[in-house]
């Protein structure tokens, strides 16, 4: 029998229900879970806005300890509730049980981090150059923050942007993804019982336009996204329109480079675990393998032989390694795009149009011998699409790598002092790995990319202050 979840939005304490605008069902069994939520208009936007106005001055009231205790609460019951909270994941995204555990338990040391942060926020002081008088420098909250995040990392994403917000004396209004919108209102829940005051953090649902109403309220002060890139350059264009400060965190297309010298096994583990875990639904996602001549044969016929020892299916399963994408609009999308690979003469080794699957799953699927202009040079797949380019050496491979406009993350696997030297100069991304898979991070660590991949400051670790305060600076003369 299915399951059915009606949400609500949650604005200044209260949950507010709605008209049913958006519904998502579990992508690997469509029968067993069936979400529904409503829509936010710009009313009700506005009144969220408002609430998270008001909250500012409570949590200043507040003070740290308390915004530390809040903080240190949430990460504990996001460990108590950690699998209650998978497997909601994994029904409602089609993410593995195991990494649905693994992203909890991140979201859970993301707050502790931040806990930490709230009472390591410095100041500085200095000697004026007028003589008797004092310069001291703060870090003061923004103000109200609107966080959107995607449905990818449903509970991570949405950690590392209200942690900190929180931490540094902010109030939220957050819309997560209409996709993930189950394990939004179940966190959302965690943070209401944390002991943060009334409109400390406000959750609008609703797809795109419950976004766009959010943004069109007035006294937004900050704005801190993460999801596509078509997406993100509208939110920054209206950011710029309105003088807001923004924060924007977008897709990739990202390269690992092979050597021949690499080792050969964790080559492959780095690619496998790049280009097809979590069904390749991450941002720092593997697209494109670049590849020595003299190790490629080699190196595909073992790619090919990790693949199909893969067990895709029902995330709810263990066993399995690759579930499906995340609802059937990504699942048309992907389809879409490979028919256009394939359509433009490129045949894939596996996978693709050959091997269709039920539901929103999607074969793990790789393309050989792509040329460096092609479609997937330039165009993110967000799915368990990826593709080899035959290089001669070093120096081409550092080109096709550099050869498109983003610059999320990127990796090399090799033995060698010098082309790891070189990479870690001349390699454009934000994110460097060295053999290590191109997907993967740390929390403690700042997160972001260059180009089109990322705009403004870094997020995560204490990197993250920097988009959540406003220096402020304070000159003082006794008299
Ligand atoms: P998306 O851009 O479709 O949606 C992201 C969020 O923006 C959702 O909450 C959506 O409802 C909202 N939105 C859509 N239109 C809007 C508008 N006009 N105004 C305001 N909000 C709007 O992205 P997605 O499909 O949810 O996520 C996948 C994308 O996210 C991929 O491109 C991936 O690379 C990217 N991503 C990037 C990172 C990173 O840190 N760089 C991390 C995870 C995902």
């Amino acid at each position: 029998m299915t399951e059915t979840i009606t949400l609500t939005h949650h604005i200044a304490g209260r949950e507010r229900a709605g008209a049913v605008g958006f519904e998502q069902r579990n992508p690997a069994a469509p029968d067993d879970l069936l979400i529904r939520g409503p829509q936010a208009d710009t009313a009700l936007a506005a009144e969220a806005v408002t609430s998270a106005r008001g909250a500012v001055a409570t949590l200043e009231a507040a003070g740290i300890e308390a915004r530390a205790d809040a903080l240190a609460r949430i990460g504990r019951t996001l460990v108590a509730n950690v699998d209650r909270l998978a497997l909601l994941i994994a029904r409602e995204t089609g993410k593995t049980l195991g990494d649905s555990r693994g992203e909890t338990m991140r979201a859970a040391r993301i707050f502790d981090f931040f806990a930490g942060e709230t009472l390591r926020n410095v100041g500085e002081r200095y000697d004026s150059t007028r003589p008797g008088a004092t310069v001291e420098v703060d870090y003061a909250p923004v103000g109200v923050v609107a966080a959107i995040t995607p449905w990818n990392f449903p509970i991570a994403i949405p950690a590392w942007k209200i942690a900190p917000a929180l931490a540094f004396g902010n109030a939220v209004v957050w819309k997560p993804s209409e996709i993930s919108s189950a394990t939004a209102a179940a966190l959302m829940e965690i943070i209401a019982d944390s002991g943060l005051p009334d409109g400390a953090v406000n959750m609008l649902l609703g797809a795109g336009p419950a976004g766009k109403a959010m943004l069109d309220a007035d006294d937004i002060d900050a704005i801190s996204f993460t999801g596509s890139q078509a997406t993100g350059d509208l939110i920054r264009a209206g950011a710029a329109a309105r003088s807001r400060r923004v924060q924007l965190e977008m897709g990739g297309v990202n390269g690992l480079i092979v050597m021949g010298d690499a080792d050969l096994d964790n080559a492959v583990e780095c690619t496998v675990n790049g280009a097809f875990f979590a069904a390749g639904q991450r941002c720092t996602a593997t697209s494109r393998i670049i590849v020595e001549h003299s190790i490629a044969d080699r190196f595909i016929d073992a790619v090919r032989a990790r693949v199909s020892a893969l067990k895709v299916g029902d995330p709810r399963d263990p066993a399995v390694h690759i579930g499906p994408l995340a609802a059937p609009r990504q699942k048309e999308l992907i389809a879409r795009q490979v028919a256009g690979l394939e359509n433009n003469g490129m045949k894939p080794l596996f996978g693709g149009a050959a091997q269709p699957l039920d539901h929103c799953f999607y074969a793990p699927t790789l393309f050989d011998h792509v040329p460096v202009d092609s479609q997937l040079t330039h165009e993110e797949i967000f799915g368990p699409v990826a593709g080899v380019y035959r290089v001669g050496g070093f120096e081409e491979a550092l080109q096709a790598l550099n050869g498109n406009r983003f610059g999320l993350s990127a990796g090399i696997c090799t033995r060698s002092l010098l082309y790891t030297e070189q990479f870690k100069r001349r390699a454009r991304a934000g994110m460097l790995m060295v053999n290590l898979p191109t997907a993967g991070v740390d929390y403690h660590a700042p997160f972001g990319g260059t180009a089109a991949s990322s705009y403004g400051p870094r997020e995560q670790g204490r990197a993250a202050r920097t988009f959540y305060t406003a220096i402020r600076t304070v000159y003082q003369k006794p008299l």
